[in-house]
């Protein structure tokens, strides 16, 4: 993180109470009875793990999923009374380690169950543990006949205490998806026989598919942090951050001549041309460039749309401002690349990739601040 907004290439704004504002719309949205987590994996999709859970705790969060110990420790360390998930599960040799850290793991596996099941007699002590079922998406958890056979086995689980049983969508973005319908029947069915135990299934995409998926527990991720759970409505959610770039150089390219590495684009006019201090090693994705054959992303600089031109560099970018008046744009302007007129769903659909790889690859070059972020442009 570069310390000094004057020596840096571009600026992340973190907007901590939009992010708050999106946990209490979530919430809003769930069925009376249904609590509502935070997903905060991944330094909590690029916001900052710190800032991000002191700042729903203080919004009324009080359970928290991480993927590794580690992110369990720094959440931890930030709120002492927090119920913390770990969802990668419990690494083998890892179970002191969390229960000091006072860390729930995920278990996804009998043999994890019964490394904690020895772990918490030799301990003599009843500590809490998640268990997770497999329910289609065949990535962690068990499948209905091994939860069943390991429920059915007191001295393992009868050892400790269970805290929740979950399951995890694979096709939650897609409402018209058959496998949603198929993964909630699979749940309800394995854990029917438990049902004084809290369950959770909705990730930010289940929130949206209605209340029979929400359960007890929702624990939403990308939502939280203003991404798209739904590839087929409006998102609804508020933005959270702004990367905004410096404009290191402007440049006049004849028409003819081409920009950046492999002359990848040849300009068709001529062309003012800016070049902006961000590029792949800050998390503006490489395919996001453009070339002859395809378009690429693209930034806003006061009201006016600038697409990139050429192939994203290591270090910068070039972007297209012939449109844009000489009073609008010079060197040390700072152009937005995401934000309020720049969604990461846009912006990663020209990369092929999704908001969620957007906004966890947000580099770490930046000067960072915690500020709100201004309305959108009107276009
Ligand atoms: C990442 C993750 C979530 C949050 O998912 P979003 O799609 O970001 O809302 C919830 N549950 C599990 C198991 C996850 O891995």
């Amino acid at each position: 993180m570069c310390a000094s907004e004057k020596l840096a290439g571009g600026r992340l704004t973190i907007d901590r109470d939009a992010i708050a504002a999106n946990w209490s719309l979530l919430k809003g949205l769930l069925k009376p009875g249904t609590a509502c987590a935070a997903t905060i994996k991944a330094d909590a999709y690029g916001t900052g793990t710190t800032s991000t859970a002191q700042r729903l705790w203080a919004a009324g969060c009080t359970t928290f999923f991480v993927a590794l110990p580690e992110e369990g420790a720094l959440v931890r360390s930030a709120l002492p009374d927090a119920t913390v998930y770990v969802l990668g599960g419990l690494f083998s040799g890892a179970a002191t380690d969390l229960a000091a850290g006072n860390l729930i793991p995920v278990l996804n596996c009998i043999a994890e169950v019964q490394e904690w099941a020895d772990f918490c007699k030799g301990e003599n002590r009843a500590f809490p543990a998640a268990l997770q079922l497999n329910t289609g998406m065949n990535r962690l958890g068990m499948d209905p006949d091994e939860f069943a056979d390991v429920m059915a086995q007191k001295d393992l689980t009868g050892s400790f205490d269970i805290a929740l049983l979950m399951t995890h969508l694979a096709c939650g973005s897609d409402p018209e998806a058959p496998l949603n319908r198929q993964q909630l029947n699979t749940f309800i069915a394995a854990t029917q026989p438990f049902d004084h135990l809290p369950r959770s299934m909705a990730n930010s995409a289940g929130v949206f598919l209605g209340p029979d998926y929400h359960f007890d527990l929702a624990r939403p991720g990308i939502s939280l942090y203003g991404g798209k759970a739904l590839d087929t409505a409006a998102n609804v959610m508020n933005p959270v951050a702004m990367v905004e770039a410096r404009v290191m150089q402007l440049r006049h390219v004849p028409k003819g001549q081409t920009i950046g590495y492999g002359g990848a684009e040849t300009v068709t006019r001529d062309s003012k041309v800016a070049l902006v201090a961000a590029g792949y090693a800050d998390g503006l994705h490489r395919r996001a460039g453009s070339s002859d054959d395809r378009p690429g992303g693209f930034g806003v600089i006061g009201n006016h749309k600038v697409p990139l031109i050429g192939r994203v560099s290591m270090d910068m970018i070039a972007l297209d401002v012939t449109d844009v008046p000489d009073d609008a744009v010079a060197r040390g302007s700072f152009v937005e690349m995401l934000g309020p007129n720049v969604a990461a769903s846009d912006l990663a659909a020209y990369a092929e990739t999704i908001d969620y790889e957007y906004l966890t690859g947000l580099g770490r070059r930046y000067y960072r601040r915690y500020a709100a972020l201004p309305a959108p442009q009107e276009r």
